[in-house]
C-alpha cells in the first residue's frame, strides 16, 4: 500500500510517502498510550477545550491552504473544500463547548443508596477514515474523543496522505501534547496488529463494507469496540403532491455533491408514477448542464472522480447494468479528456435481478424507479442491504413523518437532501453500519459509562 498524492484532475502523481515501519509503529501506540495515562486523561475539561478550540481558530485561519489539499488529493471543487473545512471548524467548536455538558456525572433515581454514573475515557482510539471528506471524517473522530480525554491514532486513506499530515499538524500547532493526535501512514496488515494491541481500547471506521467487515472482525476477535459508518444506496421519494422545482434542485444536489461519491448521496429516485415523467425531463436537463473543468475553477460544476479505480469501477458497474436490461437516459461513460471525470448518468429499467439493483454507486450515477404509490414508494427504498439515510419530498409533512417513521435507515430528511451538522446524529443500520458520530450521541460511543454506588 502506497501512500500518495495523485491529482484527480491533471492525473498527475505529485507526492509519494513512505509508510511507517513496524518499528514506527510501536513508537506512535507506546506515545499515544503514555500520554493517554499520564497527561491527556488528566487534563480538566477547559485545559483540553482550549487546545481544540485553537485547533478551530487555526483551521478557520488557514480555511483556503486546507481546501486546496483537498482539492489537490481527491478532486473536490474547491468551494465544496472551502465548505467542508468550516464544517470542522463548527465540529471541534461544537465538542468544545458542549463535551462537559454532555459527560457530565448522571445521578441515578434508585430504590437504596446514591448512585451515579461517572463518565470517563478509554483510551487509545484507532480510527480508519476515507478520502471522500478528507477532513470532516477526521473533524468526526477528533472532536469528540479529544474532549471526551481519549487519545487517537488515525489510519487515514492511502490517496490522501497530505491532507492527513495537514490535520495532525493541526493539533500540534493547537498546542496538544505528542500522541494526542497520530496520523499513521500504516498498512493492513499493521491496521490489523494495531487493533489487537491491548493499548488501543476501540475502533472507528468509516468506509466500504469490505473494509468495515475486515476490520470489525479485526477488533471482536480482540473484544474491542467499534463503530462502523459504512456505505449507502439512499433512497430519494418524490411524492405527487411535491414541489417540483424544490424536489429537482434537491436532486441535484443529493446526487451530485462531491461528484456523487457522498455515502448518504440520494442514489435510488424513487417516484410516484403522476408525476415521474416531469421529474425525470427536468433531472436530466439539470444534470446535462454540468460541466467538467479544473476543481479549482469557481466555473466548473463537475469534477472529477477521487481516482482511476473509482471511475473504472462506476464504468464497469452502469456496464453490468446495461447487460442486465438497464437503459442508460443520460451519460454512462468516461469523459473524453485528461482527468477522472465521469459523465452525470441516469439509469433506468433497474430490476431486482439486475446485478447492480443492490449496489451501491459511488460516482455520479442516478438510479430511477417508478411506483405506483406511496406503499410501493416504502417498500422499494427498504428492499435495499444498506440502512443509511434517505429523503422524502412532499407538501404534507406529516405524511412525510409518517412515511419516514417505516423507513428503516439511521436518518430521514423530509424536503431536505442528506445533510450532516455537528449537533445531528449521523450513521446507519443493515449493512450501512452500527453506532452514531456527530451531536451528544457521538460522543457517548468511546467511553466508560461507570455505575459509582454509595450503598
Ligand atoms: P475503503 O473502505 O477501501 O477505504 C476506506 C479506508 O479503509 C481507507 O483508509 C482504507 O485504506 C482503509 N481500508 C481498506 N481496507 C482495509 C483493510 N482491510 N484493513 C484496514 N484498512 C482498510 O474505501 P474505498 O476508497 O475503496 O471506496 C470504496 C467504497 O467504499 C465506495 O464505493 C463506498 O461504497 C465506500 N465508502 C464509503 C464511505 C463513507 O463515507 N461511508 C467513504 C468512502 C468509501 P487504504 O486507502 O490505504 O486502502
Amino acid at each position: 500500500m502506497s501512500y500518495q498524492t495523485t491529482n484527480p484532475y491533471s492525473e498527475q502523481i505529485e507526492q509519494t510517502f513512505t509508510p511507517h515501519s513496524d518499528a514506527q509503529m510501536e513508537t506512535i501506540l507506546a506515545q499515544a498510550a503514555t500520554t493517554f495515562e499520564s497527561d491527556w486523561r488528566l487534563r480538566s475539561f477547559a485545559e483540553r477545550k482550549a487546545v481544540v478550540k485553537q485547533a478551530a481558530m487555526l483551521l478557520k485561519e488557514q480555511r483556503d491552504d486546507f481546501a486546496k489539499l483537498i482539492t489537490l488529493e481527491m478532486g473536490k471543487l474547491f468551494q465544496e473544500a472551502q465548505q467542508e473545512v468550516s464544517l470542522c471548524v463548527k465540529i471541534l467548536d461544537y465538542y468544545a463547548d458542549h463535551a462537559e455538558q454532555f459527560l457530565a456525572p448522571k445521578k441515578l433515581d434508585v430504590k437504596r443508596g446514591e448512585a451515579s454514573v461517572e463518565i470517563a475515557p478509554l483510551g487509545v482510539i484507532f480510527c480508519v477514515e476515507p478520502w471522500n471528506f478528507p477532513y470532516y471524517q477526521l473533524a468526526r473522530v477528533a472532536g469528540p474523543n479529544l474532549m471526551a480525554g481519549n487519545t487517537l491514532v488515525v489510519k487515514h486513506a492511502s490517496n490522501v496522505p497530505q491532507c492527513a499530515l495537514a490535520f495532525e499538524k493541526l493539533f500540534t500547532d493547537a498546542g496538544a501534547p505528542a500522541g494526542a493526535y497520530t496520523n499513521a501512514f500504516f498498512s493492513s496488515e499493521q491496521v490489523a496488529t494495531a487493533i489487537a494491541d491491548v493499548r488501543v481500547q476501540g475502533v472507528a471506521l468509516t468506509g466500504s463494507e469490505r473494509a468495515g467487515a475486515s476490520v470489525a472482525a479485526t477488533a471482536g476477535k480482540a473484544l474491542k469496540k467499534t463503530t462502523m459508518e459504512l456505505g449507502g444506496s439512499d433512497a430519494f421519494i418524490v411524492l405527487d403532491d411535491a414541489d417540483m422545482d424544490l424536489a429537482v434542485k434537491l436532486a441535484v444536489i443529493g446526487r451530485m455533491q462531491n461528484s456523487g461519491q457522498v455515502c448518504d448521496g440520494s442514489k435510488r429516485f424513487i417516484l410516484v408514477d403522476s408525476i415521474a415523467d416531469t421529474f425525470v425531463e427536468r433531472f436530466q436537463a439539470e444534470l446535462a448542464k454540468l460541466q467538467a473543468g479544473d476543481p479549482m475553477d469557481a466555473a466548473t460544476t463537475l469534477a472529477p472522480l477521487s481516482s482511476k479505480s473509482a471511475l473504472d469501477l462506476a464504468v464497469k458497474q452502469v456496464g453490468e447494468a446495461v447487460e442486465g436490461g438497464a437503459k442508460v437516459l443520460l451519460g454512462g461513460k468516461r469523459i473524453e479528456r485528461t482527468g477522472y471525470f465521469m459523465e452525470p448518468t441516469i439509469l433506468t429499467d433497474v430490476k431486482p435481478d439486475n446485478p447492480v439493483y443492490y449496489q451501491e454507486f459511488f460516482a455520479p450515477v442516478a438510479m430511477i424507479f417508478r411506483v405506483k404509490d406511496e406503499n410501493e414508494a416504502i417498500t422499494l427504498a427498504n428492499d435495499s442491504p444498506f440502512g443509511l439515510g434517505g429523503t422524502i419530498i412532499t407538501a404534507d409533512i406529516a405524511r412525510g413523518k409518517k412515511l419516514a417513521s417505516q423507513i428503516d435507515t439511521g436518518m430521514v430528511f423530509i424536503n431536505s437532501p442528506a445533510v450532516t451538522a455537528p449537533d445531528l446524529p449521523f450513521g446507519g443500520v443493515k449493512h450501512s453500519g452500527y453506532g452514531r458520530e456527530l451531536s451528544d450521541l457521538g460522543i457517548m460511543e468511546f467511553v466508560n459509562r461507570k455505575l459509582v454506588l454509595v450503598g
